[in-house]
């Protein structure tokens, strides 16, 4: 039976779906939160099959009973009324739904025609954040976007938030994994630049609980100095080091100058690395007193951080999202690790340490991984910018621009799992005008989003309560080494399907005969005759047996497996106290192991970052931020998370905006060399002067199927954010987000 949507409504639903079921019978389920990394532990309330509550988990070793409301409200996303639990197709009076059948004949009959006639070139796969926290959606994408033929395209968020740590990596380790990572547990001075893990949770670090962790320093005797344009609330609870947005490359510059300059240079960087002289002359100039004007910050401070950071036997220096989206987000990345190697912290106790597996032989599959990366980096180019690949992902921000330039590999049919690109990557509109350009455009999401709401289909997937998981992504930027996998706690609601199932059901419908397609198709015959669904499964339970803990398949008596993990240890399992250190020689995959700091690209950026030029007329810098109750542009639905009339506003210092004879709320228009927003203002002096403030992921303007936070609505911030290739980051293709040059005007 087919329903037709009430007039403004995506999808069927009501909202009696929230309606408890009297005298039923509460089942408690412990399982995992995968909204963002600490995955906490929860546990799960089920009634009849329905997610009625989710509770922090006191039994979970790490988080030990802490969720954040996110993680809490998530029943909210579950239940949600506007969420899309059929297939639904977009017909001329908005989207009606289908049938599972209906929707892959015409996707996959369409699909390969285009396939058939422009290649594998035509098609493309966006990949959002959500998927990392989903093996099956990772393979999936994988799968799909790799399948389909050498020249598919594959975008995601990693260019809006993570692939210049990962090209940083591949400079200096040779391979993009396994990332340096704070050893929070053991450290005596923590500098962090660009993150705000009090609110963010941490990134680039799974450490549940991470607040009580940095307070642990604190208690022990040590120092957390935060480094920041931003009284962050994180730095509000520790050390500020107030810093001008977008500079924190000059002054890690410089305190690497001191560093060389004042012979403090560890003689443990020299048994590490190669090239440390080449980095003391590219350092040289950058003395404290050139780069003040740039940072906002003193000499006398500088030497001083650089003395510490030298002088303090467990030191580590760590920088998140705020240093990768800058111009020259690569080079800060490279420079994080630099300082942490000359001041003698790197890969020991305390130190920036790197988190493994501990799988035999995983240093020969690592050495293949970074050779063909290394090797697609140096001659694979991008049709739009020329821009090299990292991790195999072309920039986001040029995806607009690959569906709308004629010629070979033009973008015709768009994927789009777990993304709100349109909120999400520079100038959004003009993403918004391509999609309707493209000849087949599919989202696979929870809801009809600013994204999805121009595709073709929008196929419904599960929660992650709605199927089992092993968070495979996280599992090397551990802080304590921890496993922990669950089933699915609830059936999928409606008509869900793992991203996995929807694309084994689609290739196998297709007319396309590439060896992974083949392969595919015959393995879920097999796996149909007897009686089962083909799973990636399989792969995770071996990573788990062969890893630190596993059962290395019966050798080790009593050792994890996916199952055993479910269900013996159903709230996970420490594997080992603390990171093991001195691990240099499995993680660096260049010739005798020793860490490679040379690099002609790193010159360059340098070059870059002297001749900077700022336009006229834009003399704030905008910076991102976080807030508690928002993760990116997919949780303003939630009645608990928007609740007290929540709206979207910029933080200004409160001189900037005597100075344009504003006062706290007033609405002001932001505007910058291209595009222009309206917003709400609120005046601060935790913030440095010149800096102005804004959340991303709002501008719900009405065009998602998502009522709440259609009501609640916002500002695109990233209509102020350019996808002009010449302002994309040169190395790692990386959007530019931060230090985005600026005026406000009241409006
Ligand atoms: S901090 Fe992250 S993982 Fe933990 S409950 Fe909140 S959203 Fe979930």
């Amino acid at each position: 039976m087919i329903c037709v949507p009430p007039k403004g409504y995506s999808n069927c639903n009501t909202y009696s779906n929230l309606v408890p079921v009297i005298g039923s019978k509460a089942e408690s389920k412990a399982t995992f939160c995968r909204i963002c990394e600490p995955l906490c532990g929860m546990i799960a309330t089920v009634e009849d099959g329905r997610l009625t509550a989710l509770r922090p988990d006191k039994d979970h070793p790490l988080s030990a009973g802490f969720a954040c409301q996110k993680g809490i409200a998530f029943t909210e996303v579950v239940n949600d009324p506007d969420r899309v639990t059929t297939p639904l197709k977009r017909t001329a009076d908005g989207f009606e739904p289908v049938s599972w059948d209906a929707a892959l004949d015409d996707i996959a009959a369409r699909l390969s025609e285009i396939h058939r006639r422009h290649g594998s070139g035509a098609v493309a796969w966006y990949m959002g954040n959500p998927a990392a926290f989903s093996y099956s959606h990772l393979f999936a994408a994988m799968a799909f976007a790799k399948g389909i033929g050498g020249a598919s395209h594959f975008f995601s968020s990693s260019t809006q938030d993570t692939s210049s740590r990962l090209l940083a990596n591949q400079f200096l380790y040779g391979a993009p994994f396994p990332v340096p990572i704070p050893d929070l547990m053991r450290t005596d001075l923590l500098v962090m630049f660009g993150a705000n893990p009090v609110v963010s949770h941490g990134s680039f670090l799974t450490a549940p609980r991470i607040k009580d962790r940095m307070h642990d320093i604190v208690k022990r005797g040590g120092r957390v100095i935060v480094v920041d344009p931003r009284r962050s609330e994180t730095a509000a609870q520790f050390d500020w080091l107030g810093i001008v947005p977008d500079t924190d490359a000059y002054l890690l510059l410089s305190t690497l100058q001191v560093l060389f300059a004042e012979n403090l240079v560890s003689p443990r960087a020299s048994a590490q690395a190669d090239g440390l002289e080449w980095l003391r002359d590219q350092c040289a100039p950058f003395t404290p007193e050139r780069t003040q004007p740039h940072t906002g910050i003193d000499p006398d401070t500088v030497r001083a951080l650089a003395g510490d950071l030298a002088a303090t036997e467990r030191a580590a220096v760590y920088g998140r999202l705020g240093t990768c989206v800058g111009r020259n987000g690569t080079l800060t990345t490279y420079l994080l690790d630099a300082v942490n190697l000359v001041a003698g912290n790197l890969d020991t106790p305390g130190g920036s340490v790197f988190s493994t597996l501990g799988i035999p032989g995983q240093k020969w599959g690592s050495m293949a991984m970074g050779a063909s990366l290394r090797r697609s980096y140096r001659y694979k180019r991008t049709r739009v910018g020329g821009f090299p690949l990292v991790i195999g992902a072309e920039p986001a921000a040029c995806m607009a621009k690959e569906i709308t330039t004629p010629g070979p590999r033009r973008v015709r049919a768009m994927f789009i799992g777990a993304g709100n690109p349109v909120l999400s990557v520079p100038n959004g509109a003009e993403l918004e005008d391509a999609l309707e350009a493209t000849d087949l455009s599919v989202g696979l999401d929870l809801y009809v989003n600013e994204t999805t709401a121009h595709c073709d289909y929008v196929l419904p997937v599960t929660t992650m309560y709605e199927r089992d998981d092993f968070a495979v992504t996280f599992q090397m930027f551990q802080a304590t080494p921890f496993r922990q996998a669950t089933d699915a706690v609830v059936a999928p609601r409606g008509q869900a399907r793992t991203e996995w199932d929807i694309v084994v059901d689609l290739v196998s419908r297709m007319s396309v005969r590439t060896p992974v397609f083949v392969a595919l198709r015959l393995a879920a015959r097999r796996a149909a005759r007897r009686g089962k669904r083909l799973s990636p499964r399989p792969m995770i339970d071996m990573m788990i047996r062969m890893a630190d803990g596993g059962d290395r398949f019966g050798l080790r008596r009593g050792g994890l497996t996916f199952r055993r993990l479910a269900e013996q240890h159903p709230h996970g399992v420490v594997v080992a106290p603390d990171i093991r250190t001195g691990v240099l020689g499995e993680v660096v995959v260049y010739p005798k192991s020793r860490i490679r700091l040379e690099h002609t690209d790193i010159a360059s950026e340098i070059t870059a970052l002297s001749r900077r030029a700022e336009p006229d007329g834009y003399p704030l810098r905008m910076i991102g931020m976080r807030e508690p109750r928002s993760e990116n542009s997919w949780m303003h639905n939630s009645p608990l998370l928007m609740r007290g009339k929540r709206i979207h506003r910029a933080l200004m210092h409160v001189d900037d905006a005597a100075a344009r004879r504003l006062v706290d709320g007033d609405e002001v228009r932001v505007s910058s060399p291209h595009g222009q927003i309206d917003i709400t203002v609120s005046l601060t002096d935790d913030i440095v002067r010149g800096t102005v403030a804004i959340p991303h992921g709002w501008g719900h303007k009405g065009s998602g199927g998502w009522r709440l936070a259609n009501q609640a609505g916002g500002a695109n911030v990233n209509q102020l954010m350019s996808s002009d290739p010449s302002d994309v980051e040169a190395l790692a293709g990386m959007s530019w987000l931060t230090g985005i040059p600026v005026q406000v005007e009241g409006h």
